[in-house]
């Protein structure tokens, strides 16, 4: 079996630990063509060790090793790491087949498809976006605001509770709809609240997007040509993860926003 690491920091202690425990089973690291990457650092570095593994995802399960305090996308600190070695030696782990978000972006006149394992956005901090909101082919709203995003259930916890949205079960199959900043008055109204609905839908933003920017995890999309409609759903494309058989979603809420 192939390792691959991705990390923050190439140096750490936790990384020694990690090539050490590897060496004793013989493992072999390959980080172009891994079977296995191992994350360490926070649920940032995850994000980036998925993405820069996005046309490899069906072929490498993911296992994130916190350097810090507990991740939503970890489960294993750096104590666990030769238990965690020596199961993976044994083939005795299984990995969840998380699915992340695909957005159909179209522009004036091109076509971008991005793939997210939080969310996709749109934003423009400079001018109003007016944009109609279709849930599959139902209109919900024609909203005006700096921006609106569609957060996975894992991706709840990030950008998407900062709005104020929901914490979605990471076991739930759903999409959520929340505003950034929306203008509410007697002429212009939308919801003004989150949306959560079944993870099976499509959510389509199409209207005055000119000049916004379509973000998404870390990374974002920015083109001269006028973005016109964005489409974004759950894709077929999914991440295998490692996580603990302890795993707990309560429990990370409560460490990371409670205590
Ligand atoms: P980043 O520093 O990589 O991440 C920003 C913060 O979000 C970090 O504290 C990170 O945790 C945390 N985070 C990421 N995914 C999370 C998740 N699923 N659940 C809970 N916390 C999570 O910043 P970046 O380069 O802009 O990365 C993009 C991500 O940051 C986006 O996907 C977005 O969700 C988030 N973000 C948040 C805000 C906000 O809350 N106002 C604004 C912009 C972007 P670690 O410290 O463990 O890495
Ligand atoms: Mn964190």
């Amino acid at each position: 079996m192939k390792i691959g690491i991705y990390c923050k920091q190439e140096n750490s202690d936790i990384v020694e630990l990690l090539k050490s425990e590897l060496k004793k089973y013989d493992f072999v690291l390959d980080d172009k063509n891994p079977d296995i990457v191992f994350s360490i650092g926070g649920d940032g570095t995850f994000l980036r060790a998925v993405h820069s593994y996005i046309n490899q995802l069906d072929k490498i399960s993911f296992i994130g090793i916190n350097s810090g305090s507990l991740g939503f996308f970890y489960d294993f600190s750096k104590e666990e790491i030769p238990e965690i070695v020596k199961k993976i030696k044994d083939h005795k782990f299984e990995s969840k087949q998380v699915p992340l978000l695909k957005g159909e972006v179209f522009f004036k006149d091109s076509k971008e498809t991005i793939y997210a394992l939080n969310e996709i956005r749109i934003e423009n901090p400079f001018h109003t976006i007016i944009s109609k909101v279709l849930i599959d082919e139902e209109e919900l709203e024609q909203y005006r605001g700096n921006g609106l995003m569609v957060a996975s259930s894992l991706g709840s916890s990030a950008y998407n509770k900062s709005l104020g949205g929901a914490l979605i079960d990471s076991d739930l199959n759903a999409l959520e709809l929340t505003e950034i900043a929306t203008i509410q008055n007697n002429v212009y109204r939308s919801l003004g609240s989150s949306l959560v609905i079944k993870g099976d839908k499509v959510i389509t933003f199409s209207g005055n997007l000119a000049h916004s920017v379509v973000g998404y995890d870390h990374l974002n999309l920015k083109k001269d040509d006028d973005l016109k409609i964005v489409k974004i759903s759950y894709a077929d494309k999914k991440v295998k993860i490692i996580f603990s058989e302890n795993n707990s979603y309560i429990q990370k809420i409560r460490k990371s926003f409670v205590l």
